[in-house]
This record gives C-alpha cells, structure tokens and sequence, in this order.
C-alpha cells in the first residue's frame, strides 16, 4: 500500500513506544467499575468520567464533562492547523455489569493478560477504544494534522437515552468532517472490518383477549375459545413452516459476500444437535439485512399455578429486528396490520409499541472511507471488509440524524473472541497496537485530503 502521503513507519515507530503507556493507562480505566446501570454506584462513573477527561487534558486538550439529565459524558477538543478539518472520536467509558464473579478467571476489575490477551471488564468494550483515541492522537505529539473532538458517553450500556438531549445540547461543538465510533468489531484476527450497517428494532405488545372473566374449562372447552390459546395461534402466523418471517411489505436488504458457514453459525451461536437453521437466502444477509421476528416474553399463568380454566387474556411482548434501511414506524405499521387481520377467531386483539430504533446503513464511499479503508491497510497490511450487525446500536442513529453530513466511520476494537458484555471479557493486544496504528495513520490521511 503506498504510504507516500503520511509517514507511516513514523507513527508505527512512535506507537510502538508508546504502547507501553497506553497500556498502563487502559488498565487504570479498566480498573473502575464504571457500571452505568442504576443498581450500581455511580460515583464510579464520575471517577471514570473524570479520569478520562484528565487523560486528555494531559495531551493539551479542552476537556469537560457534560451531561444532560444522564450520566457524564466527556467532550475534549484540541485544534490542529487553521483550516484542517475536523474529525469527532467517539467511545464510551461505563461498562456492562460484571455478572457471576465465579465464571471469571480473574478478577472483572482487576485487568489480567493471559496468551496475549487483556482481560476485565471494558478492556474492550470500550475502553480500549477511548485508548485507542488517544494513542492516535498521542502518535501525532505535537503536530497533531487535524482538529479533533473527543465525545465519550457515559451510558452507552444502558441505551444511550440522554444522548439526543446531550447533542443537541452540545451539539454545535461536536460538529465534524468525519465522525469516528469506535465501539464496533474487527471481522477476524487479521482481517479488520468497517461496519457499515446496523439493523434496526421494532418491540411490540400484542395482547389477545376472548373472554370478559377466566371461566371453568370443562364446563365450556370445546366450544369456547381462550385468550392464551388464540395468541399462541396468532404468534405461529409470524413464521412460514421453515422459520422465514411471515409478514410481507417488510424491507430486506442484502448484506455483503464474506464467507460465513453453517458450522461457525452453529459454533458461534451455540446451537443444539440437529436443530435445524430457520429464514431462506445466503446466512450473513439472514442475520444482518433481513428482518426477524423473536417472541421474547408472555404474559400468562405459570404452569406450576394454572388450573383449569380457559385464560380470558393473554400478551407477549415481540421482538422485531427490521432491515438496515428500513423506516422502524412503517414497519411497526406492517406487522400491527399483520397480526390484527389474523386475529384468531375473532378475538380482539391490540398492538403497542414498546421501543423503536431506527437502523443504520452507510453510503461507505467517498473520501473518508477511501481514507478509512488506506488507513486500515496501513495497519494491517491490506483493506478493511465491511461487515454489518445484526442487532442496533442507539448512538450510530444518534449520531447520523444530528450530523447527516459528516461520513460515519464505525469502527472498533473486538475481535470474535472478545466476549463484550460476557464473563471474561478481553482485548487481543496484537490486534490492538493495529487499531491505534490504523487511527492515527486515518488522521493523517484526512489531513492529506485537503493537501494538493
Ligand atoms: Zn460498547
């Protein structure tokens, strides 16, 4: 790969002594149990909010901690030349709970290596990625080639609520060229990966109801339907007989050709023996770019405490991933219809939204992502792949609707095996020194934009 317009043995060179540091202030981050969600102490998230805000006071930033009804965030800002563009880093800094301390081998909050891994809780997701910000900016020292904003949530864990508040609130000194996200996967070890889409989420509450008052069953069984019995009927019309979703106008979108089997689908995700996979068409494209439907909770008596009686009412709430590109309002719409015109014999039935995300589909071409993908072969040797995620990620929307004009970069720091948000969660080093290498080398190629 030419490397012509950045010296890039230089920053290789600087980054590798600087590693050392980097590491050492990562597993200070990792040692704060910055657990966002509310049963935890959230004194633990102002030291870490604090502490990164020092990290890059230190580096001769502007930082400050903001928030806007939710939890800390921090904003830093450093100025590069007159008129160099500007480019917006962004991670977070809580973390997911720890859960069962025993499935650890070592202490969550104690950052441990082990085979050239790092491992605790927010090594990776996503402290490494603040880290991996300031070790781009830490290998530019002095001459930092563009200006760069520093936004790391606070409350990303917990589902980003207060962050169209805080951009709005901020918004105008968040204002980039580009926009970097760093809280995303590499497709492989060695193989880097730019994500250029996101699926969207549609939750809804489907309630069916038959009778007015629970009435004896063998009295009227047999000719008198039951409201958990009509919804059970009412759920199995959202699949076809080999588990493709049912429910017609949704948009599906196709996703891209890397390879991807059915033995590592079954490895990854944990399937049984013999349980066959559902939905048609190519696997990447079934949990990336298509949309699928989950009942994920009902609503009904338990069977240690049923008796029999025919159930006047039950609910269950429904999961809906939705394509990429398709708008989460329309296709709430799509499968209220869908199920109200399938009410089984005749029982009333009702559908309320209970959460809605929109998706997240890059147009990855243009300067920026010519610049990401240069960046990335720098690292690595050879181009990114672009990947999508099946599930949503809040702040990626946040983000595209407050700064439509900015290219999305989302990028990250796990690999398959990072186990974000499990026990033993980790960080492959190796890997990592390549993601700080390929942002730093991704500063100065947009620098390099503006230059004849
Ligand atoms: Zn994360």
């Amino acid at each position: 790969m030419s490397t012509d317009v950045i010296d890039l043995d230089q920053l290789r060179a600087r980054l590798s002594e600087l590693m050392p540091d980097i590491r050492r202030d990562l597993e200070a981050l990792t040692r704060i149990p910055s657990v966002s969600l509310d049963a935890f102490d959230q004194a633990e998230i102002e030291r870490s909010a604090e502490a990164t805000a020092a990290l890059f006071a230190a580096e001769g930033f502007d930082a400050e901690i903001v928030r806007a009804g939710g939890r800390p965030a921090v904003i830093a800002r450093k100025e590069g030349p007159a008129g160099a563009p500007t480019v917006l880093l962004y991670a977070h800094h809580d973390v997911q709970p720890p859960g069962s301390e025993e499935l650890w081998e070592s202490s969550p909050f104690e950052p441990t290596e082990r085979d050239g891994r790092l491992y605790g809780r927010g090594a990776a997701d996503d402290k490494a990625g603040i880290m991996a910000h300031l070790a781009a900016v830490r290998a530019h020292g002095d001459d930092l080639p563009v200006t760069v904003v520093v936004f790391v949530e606070g409350e990303e864990e917990i589902g980003s609520e207060s962050l169209p508040a805080t951009l709005a609130a901020y918004g105008d000194r968040l204002q980039a060229d580009a926009i970097v996200l760093a809280d995303s996967t590499n497709w492989a070890i060695g193989e880097p990966a730019l994500t250029t889409t996101l699926r969207g989420l549609i939750r809804a509450v489907v309630t069916v109801s038959t009778l007015s008052h629970g009435i004896h069953s063998g009295m009227f069984g047999g000719a008198v339907p039951d409201g958990l019995t009509a919804l059970i009927k009412l759920l199995a019309t959202l699949h076809t007989d080999d588990g493709e979703v049912a429910v017609t106008g949704l948009a599906a979108d196709s996703a891209s050709e890397l390879p991807y089997d059915e033995p590592r689908l079954r490895a990854e995700s944990g399937l049984l023996d013999g349980v066959e996979l559902i939905g048609r068409g190519p696997l990447l494209e079934r949990i990336w770019a298509k949309p699928s439907l989950t009942t994920i909770g009902i609503d009904a008596p338990t069977v240690d405490t049923a008796s029999n009686t025919l159930v006047p009412s039950a609910r269950a709430k429904i999961s809906m991933r939705i394509a990429p590109s398709q708008e989460p309002m329309e296709a709430f719409e799509i499968l209220k219809d869908f199920l109200l015109d399938r009410a089984p014999w005749g029982a009333h039935v009702e559908v309320a939204l209970d959460d809605q995300g929109a998706g997240f589909a890059a147009d990855a071409t243009g300067p920026m992502y010519d610049a990401a993908r240069a960046a990335f072969a720098d690292a690595w040797g050879h181009p990114p792949v672009d990947i999508g995620v099946g599930g949503s990620i809040p702040f990626v929307a946040a983000f595209a609707e407050r700064f439509p004009d900015a290219a999305l970069l989302v990028t990250g720091v796990e690999d398959p095996d990072t186990r974000a948000h499990g026990a033993n969660e980790s960080l492959h080093l190796g890997e990592f020194e390549k993601v700080c290498l390929a942002e730093a080398a991704l500063l100065a190629r947009i620098a390099a934009l503006q230059r004849p």
